[in-house]
């Protein structure tokens, strides 16, 4: 386990966001000292006599200028995050009341923590394996319910029950088969080759279905990439206005929420959509039309879904299908618009049914229900039952594909027979990557990269 980034030093920071207007803010400390150092500037009951998990009203001072009253809640280690002395301080949300508050604590002895400091101590101190510990940044960032649901899921333990289970069982094989090296000479086995096998075999497919559980996992937590294609006039940004500001409406009834984070992603079903290069769709006066086209067909390649929209009031039918084939070409899922209904004739609407098209108007806000259902049904994510485990970080996917070759040399070591020590040897490597997902394994680096990214507070 590493030692470097183990520090006795306790620690401070703002655990709310800055700058937003709340009414209350927390300042957390954690450490051996937090309790002494909050004493030394809060006016109430001796906070080093009160028991954990109790709140204690009073003020915080510097010298007998009243800054702020507040409420205190003691949490004494190991029965906190971090399993180290934690004390959050709920203040009024000011800036100038949070910037004195945390000078005042550093001067009694604190320090700033660092990025994913505190989630890094619960980590260190065994609070969380690191998968949780990578779970609690995806819960604070999670945006819909299934990146919630699969983000609460693997900050609960879920998928690391599933990995130790697996690494227990090849612990067992592995210790096995080092006894036979110890018995070298004797060509003795105490592994069994073909309980071995099977095991192997097992464990082989759990990971591979995590593995395959990764593409899903990441459209869920990241949200679904589409595209909206369709030649200049088609009525393009006037769908993507459709579809955002039907959004807008509903969030912005929910007081205080700012759209700038999800400003081109709509929610269906608890699925996120994400729009790419809507920039492009907006700003459609820069389109040159010949590198219009490749551009297009370059953006469509980064979705998982393209919206191709036709206005059949401009294109003809041989138009409409020699466009569809060039989409179908890339082998992406597309659902095909038919827009600006409006202004079609019945007649002119059953020249394209077997299309098997959604009608709708994006200026009259025709369809757009029906066009969502495609959209779901497209990304085929109804069977997906977020209660499964399911990976949704690259970190864990990359250690999972090691893990998946190193258990291939091992099968492949089994029938073509090699010496214990080969076998021994893959087996430890399979281990080994699986313990990077958990932390069981880990450096320094690696550890400093994760937790970097975290923001302050966390
Ligand atoms: P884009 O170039 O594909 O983004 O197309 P726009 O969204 O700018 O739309 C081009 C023109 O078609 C605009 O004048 C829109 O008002 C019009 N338009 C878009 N959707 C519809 C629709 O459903 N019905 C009708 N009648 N006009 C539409």
């Amino acid at each position: 386990m590493s030692t470097e980034l183990i520090s006795q030093d306790t620690i401070v920071a703002l655990a709310t966001s800055p700058g937003v207007n709340g009414a209350i803010a927390v300042i957390r400390l954690s450490g051996s000292k937090a309790i002494e150092i909050t004493n030394g500037i809060f006016k109430g009951k001796d906070l080093s006599m009160q028991p954990s998990h109790t709140i204690h009203f009073g003020t915080v001072r510097d010298g007998e200028e009243v800054i702020d009253e507040v409420l205190v809640s003691l949490f004494v280690g190991p029965n906190s995050y971090t399993k180290e002395d934690v004390v959050e301080i709920s203040t009024h949300n000011s800036n100038y009341i949070i910037e004195r508050l945390i000078g005042l604590l550093i001067k009694q002895g604190a320090r700033a923590a660092r990025a994913g400091e505190f989630t890094l101590r619960a980590f260190l101190n065994g609070g969380l394996d690191l998968s949780q510990a990578e779970a609690v940044a995806d819960l604070i960032a999670s945006n819909s319910a299934a990146s919630h649901q699969i983000a609460m899921q693997q900050m609960r333990g879920g998928f690391s029950n599933q990995l130790r289970q697996l690494r227990e069982d090849l612990v067992h094989f592995a210790s096995l088969i080092e006894l036979e090296l110890d018995f070298s000479e004797e060509d003795v086995e105490f592994a069994n080759r073909n309980q071995l096998r099977t095991l192997v075999t097992n464990i082989d497919q759990i990971v591979r279905k995590l593995i395959a559980s990764f593409e899903q996992g990441n459209v869920l937590k990241n949200g679904v990439p589409v595209v909206i294609a369709g030649k200049p006039n088609v009525g393009k940004s006037t769908l993507l206005n459709a579809l955002l500001n039907e959004e807008r409406a509903i969030v912005s009834d929910i007081a205080g929420t700012t759209r700038d984070t999800i400003e081109d992603e709509i929610n269906i079903h608890g699925i996120t959509f994400r729009f790419i290069d809507t920039a492009g769709i907006r700003d459609t006066a820069d389109v040159i039309e010949a590198k219009g086209v490749e551009r297009t067909r370059e953006k469509m390649k980064q979705a998982r879904l393209i919206i191709y929209l036709f206005d059949p009031t401009q294109d003809r039918m041989d138009a409409v299908r020699q466009q569809i084939t060039d989409v179908e070409d890339l082998r992406i899922p597309f659902v095909t618009l038919i827009n600006k209904s409006d202004l079609l004739t019945e007649a002119q609407r059953l020249e394209y049914t077997d299309l098997k098209p959604v009608y709708i108007s994006a200026k009259e806000q025709i369809g757009i229900e029906e066009l969502k259902d495609e959209l779901l049904a497209q990304v085929n994510l109804a069977h997906i039952n977020t209660d499964d485990v399911m990976v949704t970080n690259i970190r864990h996917v990359e250690a999972l594909q090691k893990t998946a070759d190193a258990l291939h040399r091992v099968l492949n070591g089994i029938d073509n027979p090699v010496t214990s020590d080969f076998l021994a040897m893959d087996i430890r490597q399979a281990l080994h990557h699986l313990g990077e997902i958990t932390g069981t394994v880990t450096t320094d680096d690696l550890l400093e990269n994760i937790f970097s990214k975290f923001c302050i507070g966390k």
